[in-house]
């Protein structure tokens, strides 16, 4: 085999001339071999050393090698580890055991060499296939959350997309609905921004927007969320936050934006926002209701001269 070098195999037996014997046999295959004579190192060495594969005596003055095995199987760190059992017994019943504790193969002494290394090459080669079926597991499980992750965020500036925003909207919603709790959206679309791509092209325009989306971002509390309304437009949901904290806020990200110099390869940018607040009221039945009243507000800052917060 290829990779017998990189194969380390315990071989547990109380019997130094069968220990000699297999020691021998798996050597001359080029197996890293770990002899031990005890119970009781079997699991102090299996745990330091992390072998491929172990054979193990069953009647042993020590400790018995079903014990052995349980305990081997009880822990993590070697759980994985196949354990074949190598032992003078033959009845049935000792066999069955040997595979309820947990053992993978069994092998009656006097043993076959040639059996002896088929059983061993097998079960390294299945261990090998399992373990690397656990990775591209592992590897597949979090492509996939990268995957719906992605999913949620709006390629261009990071923030939620406008269909994750929504999910999360109505979820906060229907909780502030049951609990008769304030919840406030907030509009915000940047200033003159089709100038901006004008002057200095849509490029430019995107870097403008990332900027933005970041600033905005950093200045919001941990419950609150961002997301990407549309082109320059930008929404957020505040839990807990009535329209007169909500403004407070606008009006703080507001000032931080038109405080903002964003410097890009064809000079320092500068831009601002407007902002439209609205808080739920009792008669509000869906998130629309407030999303819409949020716009209108955006509309009528818009209306008083732009850089500024309105709210209804
Ligand atoms: P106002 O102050 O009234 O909001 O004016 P405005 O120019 O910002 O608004 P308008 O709706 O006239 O223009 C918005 C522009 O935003 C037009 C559109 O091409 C641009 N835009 C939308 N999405 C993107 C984008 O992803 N990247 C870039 N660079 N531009 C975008
Ligand atoms: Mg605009
Ligand atoms: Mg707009």
């Amino acid at each position: 085999m290829a990779n017998n070098q990189s194969s380390t195999i315990l071989i547990v037996d109380d019997t130094p001339a069968n220990l000699l014997l297999l020691t021998q046999l798996l050597q001359g295959q080029s197996y890293d071999v770990r002899p031990v004579t005890r119970g009781a190192m079997a699991l102090t060495t299996a745990r330091s050393v992390r072998p491929d594969l172990i054979l193990l005596d069953i009647r042993m003055p020590d400790v018995d090698g079903y014990t052995i095995c349980q305990e081997l199987k009880a822990d993590p760190a070697t759980s994985h580890i196949p354990v074949i059992f190598i032992s003078a017994l033959d009845d049935t019943e000792d066999k069955v055991r040997a595979f309820e504790v947990g053992g993978v193969d069994y092998v009656t002494k006097p043993f076959q060499p040639a059996e002896v290394l088929a059983r061993v090459r097998t079960h390294l080669a299945l261990a090998q296939a399992r373990a690397a079926l656990e990775m591209a597991n592992r590897e597949l499980q979090r492509a996939l959350a990268r995957e719906a992750e992605l999913a949620r965020i709006d390629w261009l500036t990071g923030v939620y997309n406008r269909s994750h925003f929504y999910e999360l909207a109505t979820h906060e919603f229907a909780i502030a609905t049951r609990y008769n709790r304030p919840l406030t959206i907030c509009m915000i679309d940047v200033d003159h921004f089709k100038q901006i791509n004008d002057q200095y092209g849509h490029l430019i325009g995107d870097q403008v927007l990332r900027h933005v989306a970041q600033v905005l971002a950093h200045q919001i509390r941990a419950a609150d969320c961002i997301g990407r309304f549309g082109g320059e437009e930008f929404i957020l949901l505040l839990p807990n936050t009535d329209v007169t904290a909500g403004m407070l806020l606008a009006e703080r990200l507001r000032a931080a934006i038109a405080g903002l110099v964003i410097n890009t390869e064809k000079g320092a940018i500068q831009t601002t926002i407007s902002a439209g607040v609205a808080g739920r009221q009792p008669a509000d039945t869906v998130i629309e209701r407030l999303i819409d009243r949020a716009d209108q507000a955006l509309y009528a800052a818009k209306q008083q001269g732009r850089n500024c917060v309105a709210g209804v």
